[in-house]
Parts: C-alpha cells; structure tokens; sequence
C-alpha cells in the first residue's frame, strides 16, 4: 500500500532548512553535513586524491531512472560524497597539475550561504544586500588593478569564458553599432595572441563572428604577442574595411604565464585608429583571469622587499609585475578568483573601465515587464543571464578581504618561490630544460631528455632547425612516456602529480612542442614536495630507459 501523501510531505519537511528558527533542526542540517564531510575525510590518504580513481561506468549512468519512492536525506547524501571518489585534492603538496586552486574556508561558506537561501543577483529586489555584495566585491578588484573606482563596474559571470563574451559583445556594439537589432552582417575580428585562450574562439562563434575572424598573432619566446605583427594585422583588417570587434590581450596565458605588453598594444590600436580616422575605439579586452592577482604587487617596495622574499623570488615578482600593472589601460578586464584568487566554482568577473559602457548591451525596459519594479539595481538589464547566483561574489569577497593585499602577496610570492626552486633545480641538470624561461608565475613547462643528448643545443635547435623535426618528435614521445610513469607512481602515492600538455608551442617550422607542467598553486606547498617532483623524474627516467 501506497503511504499517504500527508506522510510523505512530512518527510519532505525534515529535508528543508526550516522557515522558523529551530535550533534542534539546525543541528540536525548541520550535523548531516558534517556526517558527509566526515565521509569525504575517510577517502583521504597520502594521496592526492580523494578514495580511488576507479573506471567511470558511463553506460550504467545512462541507465539512471528515478525511484518511484523517495529516499531519506542521509542516504542521499552519502550517496552524493562517493561520487567525489577520484578527485584531485588540488590543494595538496603533491599535486601539481593546473590551475585550479584549493578554496579557502570562508570562500566555501561564502559561496554556500547564498545556496541556502537563493539570492537571485537578477536585481536588488530579489538579492538585497548580496547585491551590495556584488558591487563591493568588483570595486575592490578595480581599485586593485588600478582602475578609476569613480567609473568602473561590472558583474560577475559563467567564468573567463563568460568574461570574453562581455567584452567582445560591448566592444562589436561600439565597431558596429546596432548589431543588437540587426545581427551581424559585416566583417568584424578579435584580434589576440596565438597563446590566447579558446575562449575567444567560443566567443566569435557564439556571437555569430564566426570563428575565422580570429585573428591569432604570433608570439616572441616570452609566449607573449608580437605587437608589431598586431600592428601588422590590423592595419590589414582596416585597410580592406573590416571591423574591429576586440583585442584581447592575454594577462597571463594559460599553459605559460605568459603576459602581453598591454602598453604598446593600446598604443598600435590608438594610433591606427587614428590614422583611418575610424569612427571608434576598437575595445580592448585583458584576459587577466589568471594574471589580475599580480596586482597585488602594484604597490609592492621590491627594493625595501618588507616581506623579505628571496632575491629570486623579487626577481621573478618584479618581472610580472612590471606588465600586469599594465591592466588599467584595457577598456576591460576579465577576472576568475576560481583560479588564482582560490574561490570555489564559479566565481569570474567581468570588469568595465567605464561601467557606461554596459548601455551599449542592455534591454530596453519594456522588454522585461515583471521585473525591476523597484529597488535601484537591476543588473538583469544587461547580463546574459537571468538568474545570477549570489555565490561567486560572496566567495570573491570572502577571500579579498581574508587576505588583503599582503595575504596575497604572500601566498603568491611563496608559489612563486617554489616554482624558481623547482626551476633552479632543472636548469641546473643536464637532462632537463625549462621552456618558458621568461614567464615568472607559478606554472614551470620544461622537458626532459635521455642520457647524451645535449642539453644546451637541442631545445633550441628542436625549436629552430627544420632538420631536428625526427629528433623533436622522438623526444616528444620520450616525455610522454616519462609523464606516463611519473603519472601512474604519483597515483599511487609516490611522488608528485604534474601534468602533460601536448603542445605548450609550435616549432618555428610548425611542429608540436610537448612540454611537462608543474603548476604550483597549493599553499601547502614546500621544497620537499619541489624535490619529490625531481625524485620522480630521475625515477620515471630510469624507468623509461630499462623499457627501451
Ligand atoms: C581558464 C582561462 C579562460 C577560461 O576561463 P574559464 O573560467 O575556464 O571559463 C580564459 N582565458 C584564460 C587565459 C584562461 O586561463
């Protein structure tokens, strides 16, 4: 027999944070979620990574129905934690994998309050005082980056990638005014580095620009954009009529840390737009999703160094430092505190330098008829979203204001130190050879090579000689077998997890570079675990050569 409605519900009811306080109840919610952080702590091991990396059964997933019955809140959520089994612990020392960071406490509370009761960012009305929060949050990151508080704005978004939407939908309005209405019907480019990420690809085709009017411009051995080969290109692009939808600049490239020099960008776009007398301002977009925490050193005293950083690491600070206090001069910025501002998923702003600009794309009023009745914030008239989330900007706020300017510093300057460790390390043994060099951020490619091959000459004839495309592809292969076992030891506990990318740049002659990765980004991180990662190469090396 069918148990009657009223009981169901009544069940139901224990599974809702209550209306009314009830203390007892609180625990009760409380206590299941530490129950289920309890679970998720028995997965831990030395490890990094949570329980066991098993076989992901996609068929039987495909087989899921729903239950006619419902099951009881404790048996759904510790159904929910193993599907955690498997997973990276960014945040441990011995993994160094990419750019996802550990989230700090207060930023996984930051991001869970709003999930408890649904702020909708849509407006004011239905966010209140998360609005505010929204607001705070993204003045503080222009004021960091150097922007006019006075003026900028923005929002925040669906991640870096949501941040180049933005920026090139303001900035194709502003080339081709009306698009809104019209669609796009003339030619309109982004111009960006050939290290920039696929986002803006993403982006020109959502947008209807299609993607080959990406225009991707090479880049020096920094992994930064040739401006004059920028210079070059756009000329080309006004010269035959085209339009200019945005120039992104890359502020710290994804694999490389590399960053582009924003000030002769902005001076190349100023000067040819006045040059063919353009009857506007081609935008130009900094994705600084990763680079914009480096502001924090916009102020820095390197010389006087008040938190004492080694040499090394002023070096490498300073360097970075140098370009990213650049960001100011781009018309806007794309920021994700989900990679190194150590938010969880998601949480990525979109800022503007003149927050007028969000005119150019919203809605008129009458479009919108149940919303915006009252309340003086309605971001819901420019974004593209509807429902906004209140749980990025609470977690970007939570950690702006647990680190402050000198938390960050320190924390940045400490992976830092530990990628110029580990970086001393392979630059001093014959068989490896760091290959983004001049890019100082947290994040180290290089490559390994067998016994007597020489370590001075090749890299850079694989990289120049067209003869070397034999040897440049047999030694890509050798770092993938060397990654292979240095992959296969860590998950078993031993060594350090790094990662593989297949091709960090292209020969000059157009071939592949496969490049191993260390991205330190774990706070946690110290030099035995920068020692463990030569340990397991010196291994995998041993290994790989008794295979052959
Ligand atoms: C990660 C990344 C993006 C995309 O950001 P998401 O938050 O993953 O959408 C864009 N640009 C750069 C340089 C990135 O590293």
């Amino acid at each position: 027999m069918t148990t009657p409605y009223s009981d169901i519900l009544q069940q139901l009811r224990e599974a809702f944070p209550q209306p009314v306080s009830n203390r007892v109840h609180d625990a009760y919610f409380v206590f299941s979620f530490l129950r289920s952080l309890d679970q998720v702590d028995a997965m831990k091991s030395d490890r990094p990574l949570l329980g066991e990396s098993e076989e992901l059964d996609y068929h039987a997933a495909m087989q899921a129905t729903v239950a006619d019955s419902p099951q009881n809140l404790e048996a759904v959520t510790s159904q929910l934690v193993e599907y955690l089994s498997g997973l990276f612990i960014w945040g441990h020392p011995r993994s160094q994998i990419n750019v996802v960071p550990s989230p700090t406490i207060p930023s996984i509370i930051g991001g869970m309050l709003p999930s408890i009761y649904n702020p909708n960012l849509v407006s004011d009305e239905s966010a209140r005082k998360i609005a505010v929060a929204e607001v705070e949050a993204i003045a503080m990151t222009a004021d960091l980056l150097g922007y006019d508080t006075k003026q900028a704005g923005g929002v925040f978004t669906f991640g870096g990638t949501g941040t180049l939407l933005y920026a090139v939908k303001i900035g194709l309005e502003k080339a081709c005014p009306g698009t809104q209405q019209t669609g796009v019907s003339e030619r309109a480019v982004i111009l960006c580095s050939d290290h920039a990420h696929y986002a803006c690809t993403t982006v020109a085709n959502w947008l209807g620009l299609g993607e080959d009017n990406v225009i991707r411009i090479p880049t020096t051995d920094d992994n930064a954009l040739r401006p004059c080969l920028l210079e070059s290109h756009l000329r080309d692009v006004l010269k035959s009529g085209g339009k200019v939808a945005a120039v992104v600049a890359t502020m710290g490239t994804t694999d490389a840390f590399g960053i582009d020099d924003l000030e002769q960008v902005r001076e190349i776009v100023d000067r040819l737009a006045d040059e063919f007398a353009l009857d506007y301002r081609p935008h130009i977009h900094a994705d600084a999703v990763i680079g914009w925490a480096w502001s924090v050193f916009n102020d820095y005293d390197f010389e006087s160094n008040p938190l004492r950083f080694r040499a090394r690491t002023i070096r490498a600070l300073a360097h970075s430092s140098r370009r990213i206090r650049q960001i100011p001069l781009a018309d806007s910025v794309g920021i994700d505190y989900h990679k190194t501002g150590f938010c969880p998923y998601i949480s990525s702003a979109f800022i503007l330098r003149d927050r007028a600009e969000l005119k150019r794309i919203s809605r008129p009023d009458e479009t919108m008829p149940y919303l915006f009745q009252s309340g003086k914030y309605h971001p819901g008239k420019f974004t593209l979203e509807t429902t906004r989330s209140g749980s990025g900007p609470m977690a970007a706020l939570a950690n702006l204001r647990l680190f402050g300017r000198q938390g960050l510093q320190s924390l940045l300057g400490h992976l830092v130190t530990m990628a110029e460790t580990l970086r001393e390390h392979l630059e001093s043994h014959a068989a490896t050879t760091v290959l983004n060099r001049e890019n100082f951020g947290p994040v180290t490619l290089f490559r390994v090579y067998p016994e007597g091959v020489d370590t001075f000459t090749v890299p850079k004839r694989e990289r120049t000689d067209p003869g070397f495309r034999d040897e440049l592809r047999k030694h890509n292969e050798y770092n993938r077998r060397v990654f292979a076992r240095i992959q296969e030891e860590a998950l078993q506990g031993r060594g350090v997890v790094i990662s593989l990318t297949d091709c960090y740049r292209e020969s000059e002659y157009g071939e592949p570079i496969v490049a191993l990765k260390s991205y330190i980004l774990s706070p946690f991180s110290d030099a035995e675990y920068v020692d463990a990662v030569l340990q397991s190469l010196w291994d995998a090396r041993k290994a790989v050569a008794n295979d052959i």
